[in-house]
Parts: structure tokens; sequence; C-alpha cells
């Protein structure tokens, strides 16, 4: 049985945000969120505008204190959760959202469709045509 009062932080459990029981890790890859500008810096890192925007000068800033994990519950299946560990080493979780997706490194959001490919070929081959009058 899990104790809830347990104090033993190095061993971190996450509960499902739906049915609060015990979620599986699956151990898959951690998309580490990221920070393209230094307006986002600023809003999600502890620095001062000057700092932020010399880091933002430097490229894009992975902030390796949140990330996004797949989890598993018995009863709903794969959950996508955003993590954030604090200094202490603890974890909180949440649902991952729209922006967390949206910032996150090399992912795209599972539950939303792929973008369409073929609106691009259109083009492309349009393009080729257009190409291909010039010259003819
Ligand atoms: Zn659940």
């Amino acid at each position: 049985m899990p104790n809830k009062r347990s104090k033993r932080a190095h061993i971190q459990k996450f509960c499902c945000p739906y049915c609060e029981s015990r979620l599986w890790r699956l151990g898959g890859q951690r998309h580490y969120l990221y920070y393209s500008n230094a307006a986002e810096i600023l809003t999600n890192l502890d620095v001062s505008r000057k700092k932020a925007t010399l880091i933002a000068a430097q490229g894009a800033y992975i902030d390796r204190l949140k990330w996004i994990e797949e989890f598993f519950c018995e009863d709903h299946g794969k959950l996508w959760l955003r993590l954030h560990q604090n200094e202490e080493g603890l974890i909180s979780s949440k649902l991952a959202g729209d922006e967390d997706w949206k910032s996150s490194t090399g992912t795209i959001d599972p539950s939303t469709p792929n973008p369409s490919v073929s609106e691009f070929t259109y083009r492309m081959s349009r393009r080729q045509g257009s190409y291909k009058r010039y010259y003819g």
C-alpha cells in the first residue's frame, strides 16, 4: 500500500489527473521545453531582462527542469504530463497543454493530426508548372 505521508522524496510517484491512481512511468523520451525569445525566457526563468536578452541572442534556451513525458494509467491509458523539477529535486506534474507542446523540443502534439503535406505538394507542383511555362 502506498503511504501518502512518506517523506522519501527521491522515490517520486505520479498520479493520474483524472482518477488519482498511480501512473506508470513509460521511460520514454523527455521532451524538454525551450524558449526562443527574450519574452518567453523572462516569463519562465528567474532572470533579469538584460540576461534574458543575452540568452535569447545565443539561440533557443532549453529548460532542463521542465519537460513533457509519457505516462500510463490503467484506466485512462497513455497520458502526457508536463513535469517541473524544482531546486529541491521535487517534481510537480500537470497535464501537458497546447502551450507546452508548442514550446517542447522536437515534438508535435500527438492529439492533433499532422499538418497535411498535400497542400505543400500542390503548391510545389504548381511552381514547377509555371517554371516549365516560363522556359517553354
Ligand atoms: Zn486514470
